[in-house]
């Protein structure tokens, strides 16, 4: 099922919704209105902002990272380092079976679940992404 998220422009609200084409106002202000329509995809222009430029992301739980490579420095002194050979590893298969996320530079709505991303959408570029700091 495809969905997306996003802050909410007034109050700062981390919300949701399926991409439906229902409108969803942000549960916390009501002031804001999410509605996005699969069927859209791939998107030319953000469905929330207007704006058209995007970027790629993993969908990474960054946290389950950090863990992994705690729980690996934990162990190196019994594993004489051979644990975070085996972390990197899994970390790196985890990392590959994590689906992408299509991210909005100006609004950060971020579009999963919607097929395979445009070939053209690089990731994150610190150059494009201070155009559109608020
Ligand atoms: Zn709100
Ligand atoms: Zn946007």
């Amino acid at each position: 099922m495809s969905s997306v998220s996003k802050e909410c422009d007034v109050c700062g609200n981390y919300y949701g919704a399926e991409a439906d084409g229902m409108s969803v106002l942000c549960p916390q202000c009501g002031e804001e209105e999410l509605s996005v329509f699969s069927g859209d995809w791939p998107f030319q222009r953000c469905p929330c902002c207007d704006c058209h430029q995007f970027y790629r992301r993993k969908d990474f739980n960054q946290i389950i990272g950090c863990f992994i490579i705690l729980v690996g420095a934990i162990f190196v002194p019994f594993t004489y380092g051979l644990s975070l050979i085996v972390l990197s590893l899994l970390d790196y298969l985890l990392y590959r079976k994590v689906p992408e996320l299509f991210v909005c530079y100006k609004c950060g709505a971020e579009f999963r679940g919607f097929g395979p991303l445009p070939k053209d959408v690089a990731v994150f570029d610190h150059h494009i992404g201070e155009l559109y700091e608020k």
